[in-house]
């Protein structure tokens, strides 16, 4: 049995639809669902219910279940059990927001014409709703594909839960393929379909050389100085201008790429000169295009996110700081173990800064899956179909923990499918998702459901 997709059916319902997206979507943008900050319990639980109810009012199965972190809201829309099965991952959690520092508040969605401002419309409550809604138009036009839907709300801290959660409902999730829709395309005019995805390491270093902060006239240059002494650690991990890792061992593991895969990245229209616009950077450690994508797609990078310690006010107060801390992280590629990289670094901090405390933070490791096969053609043939452009096949240079997690224990094929743009501001100050993007992500998750249910 297959189906035709009717355009003029299509794009009737995408234009009626476009009501209850934006309501909905202001729904799940006006409740803080940040992951991060223990305050805002209360809020994913408040997500999880929206999440819930919404499914249940779509004719769609519903269930929340809980975890030792948040919970993950599950549902369905069972068409029959011949037929094949997708699992659509999407995130409900978000990123922290400082409204002092956004245009208009961001956790109170403001629709401007075809725009939607507010934490969460592009990563990834507004993605969600959109293939949510292309769901229900399968499901009510019985394409022959069963969907089923899982919503994490532990992605923006790295999905501590996510993985006892998997091994706990694996049978609830069997499917033949997933497809994640919470990534980003090269620009506009270029979709995006990532195949690989950078791990993540983080750190703590930590060093105290005194009970409390001293007057720098009495105890300077006897007093050792923590800031110091971690400035000049972080020098010798790495070469500040050309990024380079310095720490021995460190791209051992990492994988090769070959040129044919560097010259699609080219191809694919990543352009220097856009992403620094993009991402309002003054500007960038090349000139060159291929080494640009290779430094964010399959390269490793050594971060400081930033160090504290002694006196941070306005004005200098003259003290010698008695402690101070590093906080850091390296993005992995394959096949770098993080585990490796712990050891490593451990070992190398115990060298040249023996009374330095590594603290090990957060742990994603890297993911790599296929460029070729039925399911990227089908993603490809879909964005085709939907947005009339090619897409490119590409790295990302973020981590999804879940992925990783998904791929050990569903072992099925995944498909990123992502709708935002550079522009959207992932992460960034006045996040915005737009209705072009959201209706064009609609027919394309039509297309791609009516594609993946003739893969038998
Ligand atoms: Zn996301």
């Amino acid at each position: 049995m297959t189906v035709e997709v009717q355009v003029d059916r299509l794009t009737a319902y995408i234009d009626a639809t476009r009501h209850v997206y934006e309501s909905k979507l202001k729904e799940l943008v006006d409740v803080p669902s940040v992951s991060m900050d223990p305050a805002h319990k209360p809020d994913i639980q408040k997500t999880a219910d929206l999440a819930h109810d919404l499914l249940k009012s779509l004719g769609a199965t519903a269930e929340i279940v809980k975890t030792k972190g948040n919970p993950v809201v599950i549902g369905e829309f069972h068409s029959d059990k011949s037929h094949p099965t997708v699992v659509v991952y999407n995130h409900l959690d978000v990123q922290p927001a400082d409204p002092s520092e956004w245009k208009s508040h961001p956790f109170i969605m403001k629709i401007d014409g075809e725009k939607y401002l507010g934490r969460g419309t592009t990563d990834d409550k507004g993605p969600t709703l959109a293939v949510l809604y292309a769901a229900k138009y399968a499901f009510e036009n019985k394409f022959p594909i069963n969907i089923k839907f899982c919503w994490e709300l532990e992605e923006e801290i790295g999905s501590p839960s996510f993985l006892e959660f998997l091994k706990n409902n694996k049978d609830k999730l069997a499917t033949k393929s997933v497809v994640i829709s919470d990534t980003i395309w090269v620009s506009k005019d270029k979709p995006a379909i990532p195949y690989g995805l950078r791990g993540l390491q983080a750190f703590l270093v930590k060093l105290k050389t005194g009970a409390k902060d001293v007057h720098s006239g009495e105890t300077g240059g006897l007093a050792r100085n923590p800031i110091t002494e971690l400035a000049a650690l972080i020098a010798e991990c790495i070469d500040a201008k050309t990024g380079e890792v310095k720490i021995p061992g460190f791209y051992d593991d990492v994988r090769k790429t070959d040129e044919a895969e560097l010259e699609g990245f080219v191809k694919s229209g990543f352009d220097l000169e856009h992403f620094r616009t993009a991402h309002e950077l003054h500007s960038l450690r090349t000139k060159d295009t291929k080494d640009g994508a290779s430094r964010v797609w399959t390269r490793p990078t050594f971060e400081v996110h930033g160090i504290t310690g002694g006196y941070a006010g306005p004005g200098v107060k003259t003290i010698v700081p008695h402690q101070a801390e590093a906080k850091i992280s390296t993005r992995l590629v394959p096949d770098q173990d993080p585990h490796k990289i712990i050891e490593l670094f451990k070992k190398f901090v115990k060298e040249k800064c023996p009374d330095a405390v590594v603290e090990v933070e957060g742990t994603l490791k890297p993911y790599i899956g296929e460029r070729e096969g039925v399911f990227p053609n089908a993603a490809k043939q879909a964005v085709k179909l939907a947005f009339d452009k090619e897409a490119a096949f590409i790295r990302e240079g973020g981590s999804i923990g879940a992925v990783v997690s998904m791929k050990e224990i569903l072992s099925v094929p995944i498909v990123f499918l992502g709708l935002s743009l550079p522009e959207h501001g992932y992460h960034a100050i006045n996040e915005n998702f737009d209705w072009g993007q959201a209706s064009g992500g609609m027919k394309l998750f039509v297309h791609y459901f009516k594609l993946l249910s003739e893969i038998r």
